[in-house]
C-alpha cells in the first residue's frame, strides 16, 4: 500500500513541489508562535511571501550548528530546547542523532509524526524492495537512532517481516539469519560487506549460500559506486542491491532506490520539501540529469521538531527525472558530503571519487582506503594527498597498482595522491560507518 501511494501519484515533480511550497506560509506562522527560538529565527520574515518554490530562496537556511544552538537552551519542561515545538507530554518517542562527534542531539516524535514516518519509511522500503515475503534482518543495535525503531516500523509498514537481529554478538546474528532463512538484509554498505565476511568465518561457507537475495544499505555515501554494489551483490549472491538515505533531523528515510537501479527516488514527498542548491552561492539548481548540488530540506508537517531549509551537507548528483518504474520524483546518487570535500591546490575533490577510481583501476585487489589528514579540520592540501590503501597483491604488483591508481586519479580528477600500500585488513573497518578520511594524531 505504501508503495502504491508513491507510484500512483500522477502529478509531475514540479507540481508536487509547488503544492508543498504552498504549505510553507502556514508552517512559518505555526513556528513563529511555537517557541522563543523560532520567533527569533523568523523575526522580520513575512510568511505570506514564501508560498512558491522560487520564493524559498529568500528564506534563511538552517545549519546543524544552529539546530544544536537551539537545543542548547533545554529545560526540564522543554528537554529538546528551542527545537521542540510540541508539548513534552505529546511526544511518543525521543530519538538521538547517530553522529559520532560531539554530544548527540535529540529529536521528538508526536503521534502524527510517528504515523507520517511509518508511512514514509514504509514507502521508501517498498521502493527499495521490501514487501510481503521479505524476511528482513534489521542489523542495527541502536533502537534510539533514526535508523532504529523507525526502520523497524517501516519494514512492517512495507509488508515485510521484521527480524531485528542487531544488538547481539556477530555469532548470534549469523546464526539467526541462517536459521530463519532471512532473505533481505538492511544495514550500511560497509556493514553488509563486513557481515558477509563474518558469516563465512562463522559458518565455514560463503554468505552467498545463505538465503539473502536483497541487500538494502544506506547511512554513508558509497553504494552509488558500481564496484561497491557489485562487490556486495557478489558476496551475498544478491539479485538486488538498493541504496537508501535519510536524516534523523528530517525523516529517517528520504531517498530509496527502485528496481531500475539508476539512483534513489525522493520518497518523502508528501511530508518533506527538498531543494537542490549550489553549496557555494546558495542559489537554486534545477532537478536535471547531471546537475550536482546540496540537498536542503523543509519538514512540511513535522510537529515536534520541524526544520526549515535545513542544509544537509549531502552532495547529490541527479541521475534522472523520468524513471521507467513510473515514479515521478527525480533519482539521485549521493556523491559525498560538502564537509568531506578536500581541496588540492585549486581543485575540489571528494574522497569517494578517489575511492571509485581506485576500485575501477584495482578491482578486487583494492580493500579499504582512506585519506590521512593532519587534523580533523584539514581541508586544503598543497602536497599530494596521503592515501592509505589496502591492496591484496605481492609487493611489486602492489607498488605497480598503487602507481597506476595515482596516475588515474591525476588524469581524471586533476589531483595528486601519494598512496601508501597496506596489507588487507590493516584499516579498521567500522561496523556502521566506514569513514574515508581520518586525522593522524
Ligand atoms: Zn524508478
Amino acid at each position: 500500500m505504501a508503495e502504491m501511494e508513491g507510484m500512483r501519484d500522477p502529478r509531475d515533480w514540479a507540481t508536487r513541489q509547488s503544492d508543498l511550497a504552498a504549505q510553507v506560509p502556514d508552517l512559518l506562522r505555526r513556528l513563529r508562535g511555537a517557541s522563543i527560538a523560532w520567533r527569533e529565527r523568523l523575526a522580520g520574515v513575512e510568511p505570506g511571501q514564501f508560498g512558491t518554490v522560487d520564493s524559498l530562496a529568500d528564506l534563511p537556511f538552517m545549519t546543524k550548528g544552529e539546530l544544536r544552538a537551539m537545543q542548547a537552551d533545554a529545560t526540564r519542561e522543554q528537554p529538546l530546547g528551542g527545537l521542540q515545538v510540541a508539548a513534552t507530554r505529546d511526544l511518543v518517542q525521543v530519538i538521538s542523532s547517530s553522529g559520532t562527534t560531539g554530544d548527540p542531539m535529540f529529536f521528538g516524535v508526536t503521534v502524527a509524526d510517528w504515523t507520517a514516518w511509518k508511512r514514509a519509511v514504509g514507502s521508501a522500503f517498498a521502493t527499495a524492495g521490501i514487501g510481503r515475503g521479505s524476511l528482513t534482518a534489521h542489523t542495527t543495535g541502536m533502537p534510539m537512532v533514526a535508523g532504529g525503531i523507525a526502520y523497524a516500523d517501516g519494514i512492517r509498514e512495507a509488508g515485510g517481516t521484521l527480524a531485528w537481529v542487531g544488538g547481539q554478538t556477530m555469532t548470534r546474528m549469523v546464526a539467526m539469519i541462517n536459521r530463519l532463512g532471512v532473505n533481505t538484509l538492511l544495514g550500511t554498505a560497509s556493514f553488509a560487506t563486513f557481515f558477509a565476511e563474518k558469516c563465512e568465518a562463522e559458518l565455514g561457507r560463503p554468505a552467498r549460500e545463505l538465503a539473502v537475495r536483497t541487500v538494502i544499505a544506506g547511512g554513508e555515501p558509497g553504494l552509488g559506486a558500481p564496484e561497491i554494489r557489485e562487490r556486495i551483490a557478489d558476496v551475498w549472491g544478491a539479485t538486488r542491491v538498493s541504496e537508501i538515505m535519510g536524516l534523523g533531523d528530517v525523516l529517517p528515510v528520504l531517498w530509496a532506490e527502485c528496481a531500475e537501479g539508476h539512483g534513489m527516488h525522493f520518497t518523502a514527498a508528501p511530508h518533506v520539501l527538498v531543494e537542490l542548491i549550489d553549496p557555494e552561492t546558495g542559489a537554486h539548481l534545477p532537478w536535471e540529469p547531471g546537475v550536482t548540488g546540496e540537498a536542503v530540506y523543509t519538514t512540511i508537517d513535522r510537529e515536534a521538531c520541524p526544520v526549515v531549509r535545513f542544509r544537509s551537507r549531502d552532495q547529490l548528483s541527479v541521475t534522472g527525472v523520468a524513471c521507467r518504474c513510473g515514479r515521478t520524483t527525480p533519482t539521485v546518487r549521493c556523491i559525498g558530503r560538502t564537509d568531506d570535500m578536500l581541496i588540492y591546490k585549486a581543485m575540489n575533490v571528494y574522497p569517494s571519487a578517489i575511492r571509485d577510481i581506485a576500485m575501477q583501476v584495482g578491482g578486487s585487489a583494492v580493500g579499504s582506503l582512506r585519506v590521512r589528514k593532519d587534523s580533523n579540520d584539514q581541508v586544503r592540501f598543497d602536497d599530494p594527498i596521503p592515501l592509505e590503501i589496502e591492496l591484496a597483491a605481492d609487493d611489486s604488483e602492489a607498488a605497480r597498482l598503487a602507481a597506476e591508481i595515482a596516475e588515474a586519479v591525476r588524469q581524471e580528477l586533476r589531483v595528486r595522491v601519494s598512496p601508501e600500500v597496506l596489507a588487507p585488513g590493516s584499516i579498521p573497518l567500522g561496523e556502521y560507518k566506514n569513514a574515508l578520511t581520518y586525522a593522524k594524531q
